[in-house]
């Protein structure tokens, strides 16, 4: 495992947890609005750390931290995931794992040898629409098994998308409500517009917000918890704009 950068997490990555976040080097994805640009290639270890770093940090660290998350990148394409975890694990700290759920069977694995305390699965579009935004070709049955395997792990868990105006609708979100039905938590996030891959994205103004709210109702109806995760480096839409485009751009 080559290890692009490490840092403490913020409050909102593990509610109830103080940890440290691991951002692993290489996905096999490449999502337009992608903000890791550095993590999506193997990386070595002249860019990145190896693991005997990592588990240094995460030890000076064991008096303020109760938990790590794996992310990246993609963790679960890392072949020595599973013992990394275990060694954390026996730190006595919990482990949470964020996913492109490209890799079910890995998933599976990891949830089913119960070193995952909880999981976070991105689900980047409806189905039929995934490759618009992951910019490669995906089989999408593995997506929808990975969202299977997640929902009947009996692991904490949460789904998640990155709304990027012009890329998601409210209809779509609503699609991927029905998708990851009976799901613990459904989050939707504030797309990062400051380096995305797509040059054209960058300096793009943050979803609006009101629509996110507006279909409240009828998310909760499909998963058990709804939430809008705002992030204040996202770039705000200034109000003109945003009623403009609350009334155009976005179907409900
Ligand atoms: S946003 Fe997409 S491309 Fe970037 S790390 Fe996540 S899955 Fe990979």
């Amino acid at each position: 495992m080559i290890i692009g950068r490490i840092e403490r997490a913020d409050e909102k990555d593990y509610p109830g947890k103080s940890a440290v976040t691991i951002y692993v080097c290489g996905c096999n994805l490449r999502c337009s609005y992608c903000g890791y640009a550095g993590l999506l290639g193997t990386c070595n270890l002249d860019t990145g750390h190896d693991w005997d770093y990592a588990e240094r940090y995460i030890r000076n660290h064991l008096d303020r931290i109760d938990a790590v998350i794996f992310s990246g990148g993609e963790p679960t394409l890392q072949e020595d995931l599973k013992e990394r975890m275990l060694e954390v694990k026996e730190m006595g700290l919990s482990v949470k794992l964020e996913t492109n759920g490209t890799k079910p069977e890995v998933l599976r694995d990891l949830l089913m040898s119960d070193l995952v305390d909880f999981v976070s699965m991105d689900v980047k579009a409806p189905l039929e629409n995934y490759a618009s935004v992951v910019g490669c070709r995906l089989d999408v049955e593995l997506i929808r098994t990975s969202v299977w395997v997640v929902k009947q792990s009996g692991v904490a868990h949460e789904f998640r998308t990155t709304v990027v105006p012009g890329l998601h609708t409210t209809r779509e979100l609503k699609a991927i409500s029905e998708l990851i039905h009976g799901a613990d938590r459904y989050v939707v996030q504030d797309f990062i517009s400051t380096n995305p891959l797509r040059g054209e994205l960058r300096g793009r103004p943050a979803f609006p917000h009101k629509p996110l709210e507006d279909i409240r109702a009828y998310v909760e109806r499909r998963v058990q918890a709804y939430e809008i995760r705002h992030a204040e480096e996202a770039q705000q839409m200034p109000v003109a704009r945003r009623r403009m485009r609350s009334k155009t751009a976005v179907a409900v």
